[in-house]
């Protein structure tokens, strides 16, 4: 489907001398990581190595991916760049907005009136600027970058934290925010900071009940949710070579579940086979003659503790199904403990829901082998005790599994069949009765369960596992049922047990699909309309921010002087506020409302200078804009941690903020800001901090000598007519300040420089 063959040849002729070169640099044998990353550097070939955990390197990723949430704000930055087209292969997938409720065609009907505007914009700004979009229905953005553009060896990015799926086909892939898509769609380089290695070393192979989820979610339990901060973890050994490349595909994307940048394994048969089968043996050719480069080198996996900075061993012949939750996904139960677990915590035992599929587990393996249960089901006069649905991946998945008969076993054990799309993964399920907000369990084969992720329900227990051991429970309606020991009593009171799940990995008969619901772009989108309608309240057209008028900043506004936490959530908050994504005025009216003031330790209650009167914090810099008073935020320590979320650093930049002053910042935001052209500044003494007050007028001095490494002065001039001068640092570079005075980083872009 139009996957780049030239982009792939091009940046297979390259690994040979770059990895040598990076060989060369580093003095010693190369992780596969290493060698991608290398192979990727903006600078060309390698003259150093890069310190890990350390060292900044910008890179130059092959490819794009965006899900339509997170498009909208990256596409319509995109248009401020003022680009023709897009540098690099990108796409756009509508599947996060498809609402779950009574089965596929209703709802996907449904949810294209209801998002019609966001499609259509999407759609037609694709199609303007070269960018594939894949409609409605097609199906969810990591299973379909897998069976059509991850490629062995390649490096992605794309706006959504699931990215990591492409992995499992050797890609490095990593989930980001807007302005970074927007950055590299405009042909600019990407920084990353270079990032630690974990190895997981896998022995023996699979068997029985056992399934690739299994491997992640026993990574889980070791590592937990923070484990995996700031690394990449690889995946090598016999048994990783045993592995499906979809089962790869989940292991990678449940490394976002234990915050790792990414996750990949190298090429091998089962990468040459998945690529054949759809359809892209020519690719399969290509990383066939630079196979040596697809995968770590020899002594890396012989030794690995002598070039990861972690390792962890797993054999898969010992490995047990795994179920974890509820709340969070590390908490990882071997199948054989779960029961104790259910009855000792007091989790509700009675199952009410039991869903497969999502991005994470929705291959043709994960659906064959749990349709092989639903089929002993029927066989065996069982009857579903729980509820049951399947949500395909993608639409070629879906007319494959349906073609070979597996959607009609589901239907037979009475399994509804959802859209394509995320649907109850990200809350769009609008589950019967959950407002009643009642104490109960379900499980699904998804990849996260935090309170309240698919339902609303802070009392829905969660449950993560595969596939087939998610249609064995929901078959027993009992999460204390261990399918590998107990029996169940079937409609004639015998007592019945379920084989082994069994299932193909690949389809005998090939993958098929009539409309695989994709939309190339245009030629020449140099005609296209962008369709925004002026009276959305979802999407509206950017506006260029003002340059820098060439003069310090004085007389500002203390906004909020925000104590403790604050993070993007409180910066921006999602829930509710997502509906706004992609309409900068509307969504910022949810600037900064989560954080705490530091002067009446209340969230969104602050003092409105030219009154005297206390307002939320939105109001009170709209009050602020409309008189023209610039305005400044203060803040403590890792302001900004959280995401990579744009909108925290665009709403006060639109809204007439000048300047962010804290004790630190979390690194992705100080350069979100830094992008929007925002001055983002940290207290040279952070005790001074303590200094600022209620109702001071701020001047930031010596922005006309703005230079990196040089400090600027800040004044504070108090109510009582006393003043504070202190010195406050910046980390801009000298391409950063020229981003500050055009304006924003897109500004000066546009402007050709
Ligand atoms: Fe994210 Fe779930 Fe959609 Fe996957 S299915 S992309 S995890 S929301």
């Amino acid at each position: 489907m139009a996957f780049d063959i030239g982009m792939i040849k091009a940046v297979y002729s390259k690994f040979p001398s770059r990895i040598e070169a990076a060989r060369k640099a580093v003095g010693r044998p190369l992780t596969l990581t290493e060698k991608i990353l290398y192979a990727h550097l903006t600078d060309g070939e390698a003259t150093k190595a890069f310190e890990r955990g350390v060292s900044y390197v910008e890179f130059n990723p092959d490819r794009v991916a965006m899900q339509d949430a997170t498009a909208q704000m990256a596409l319509l930055q995109f248009m401020q760049a003022g680009r023709n087209q897009v540098a690099v292969p990108s796409t756009v997938h509508c599947d996060h907005l498809i609402q779950a409720e009574v089965g596929a065609v209703a709802d996907l009907d449904k949810a294209k009136d209801k998002n019609r505007e966001v499609y259509d914009f999407l759609s037609s700004v694709s199609n303007k600027y070269g960018i594939g979009f894949w409609k409605p229905g097609a199906g969810i953005i990591h299973q379909v970058v897998l069976e059509n553009y991850a490629f062995p060896g390649g490096m992605m990015i794309g706006t959504d934290s699931h990215t990591p799926n492409a992995g499992g086909l050797g890609m490095i892939a990593i989930g980001v925010g807007g302005a970074d898509a927007c950055d590299v769609m405009a042909g600019l380089p990407w920084e990353l900071k270079f990032p630690k290695l974990i190895g997981v070393k896998l022995t023996g192979k699979l068997s029985g009940w056992t399934s690739a989820k299994d491997v992640i979610l026993k990574v889980a339990g070791i590592l937990t949710v923070k484990g995996g901060t700031g690394a990449v973890v690889e995946y090598f050994g016999d048994g990783a070579r045993s592995l499906s490349a979809t089962g790869k595909g989940t292991i990678c994307n449940m490394g976002a579940e234990i915050g790792a940048t990414t996750s990949i394994f190298g090429y091998d048969e089962k990468s040459e086979a998945y690529l054949r089968g759809t359809e892209r043996g020519d690719i399969a050719d290509m990383a066939n003659a630079i196979k040596a480069h697809l995968t770590g080198d020899d002594d890396v996996y012989s030794n690995p503790e002598k070039y990861f900075d972690q390792v962890i061993e797993i054999n898969l012949s010992q490995l047990e199904p795994h179920i974890n939750g509820p709340f969070t996904p590390d908490l990882a139960w071997p199948l054989s403990k779960f029961a104790a677990a259910v009855k000792e915590n007091g989790w509700p035992a009675k199952l009410e829901v039991g869903l497969i599929g999502s991005c994470t587990n929705s291959s043709y393996e994960d659906i064959s082998r749990a349709a092989s249960l639903a089929q002993q089901a029927v066989d065996k006069n069982l009857v579903a005790k729980s509820e049951y649905t399947i949500t395909p991946g993608s639409e070629q998945v879906r007319f494959t599994v349906e073609r070979d008969g597996f959607l009609n076993i589901f239907e037979n054990m009475g399994g509804v069949v959802l859209a394509n799309a995320c649907g109850p993964c990200i809350g769009q399920w609008a589950r019967h009765g959950a407002e009643k907000q009642e104490k109960n369990s379900i499980i699904t084969s998804f990849n996260r369960n935090f309170a309240k992720r698919a339902d609303g329900n802070p009392n829905t227990h969660s449950f993560v596992a595969s596939p087939e051991i998610v249609t064995a429970m929901a078959i027993a309606g009992d999460l204390t049922f261990n399918p590998m020991t107990d029996s169940l009593t079937n409609e004639a009171g015998v007592q019945v047990r379920l084989d082994e799940p069994n299932g193909l990995e690949l389809p005998p008969k090939g993958f098929a699909v009539e409309d695989a619901g994709y939309q190339a772009p245009a030629e020449d989108g140099s005609t296209v309309e962008v369709k925004v309608d002026v009276k959305s309240e979802r999407l509206q057209l950017l506006e260029p921010f003002m340059p820098w008028e060439g003069t310090d900043l004085t007389g500002l506004k203390l906004l909020i002087k925000a104590k403790g936490k604050c993070t993007t959530d409180h910066i921006s908050m999602a829930g509710p506020w997502l509906r706004f994504r992609g309409h900068l005025d509307n969504i910022s009216n949810n600037m900064l409302i989560g954080a705490v003031n530091y002067f009446n330790e209340a969230t969104n209650k602050v003092k409105n200078q030219l009154n005297g009167e206390y307002a939320e914090v939105p109001a009170v810099q709209r009050q602020y804009k409309m008189q023209g008073v610039g305005s400044i935020v203060v803040g403590d320590e890792n302001y900004g941690e959280g995401s990579s979320r744009e909108h925290a650093a665009m709403e006060p930049r639109f809204l007439g903020v000048r300047a962010i002053l804290v004790k630190s910042f979390a690194r992705i935001h100080e350069t979100n800001l830094k992008k929007q052209g925002m001055l983002a500044l940290t207290f040279a003494n952070s005790s001074d901090y303590d200094l600022i007050q209620e109702n001071d007028s701020i001047d930031i001095i010596g922005l006309r000598d703005f230079a990196p490494g040089k400090q600027l002065t800040v004044v504070l001039n108090h109510e009582d007519g006393s003043k504070d001068e202190i010195k406050v640092n910046h980390t801009y570079n000298a391409g950063q300040i020229e981003w500050f005075k055009a304006g924003s980083a897109l500004n000066l872009i546009k402007a050709g420089l």
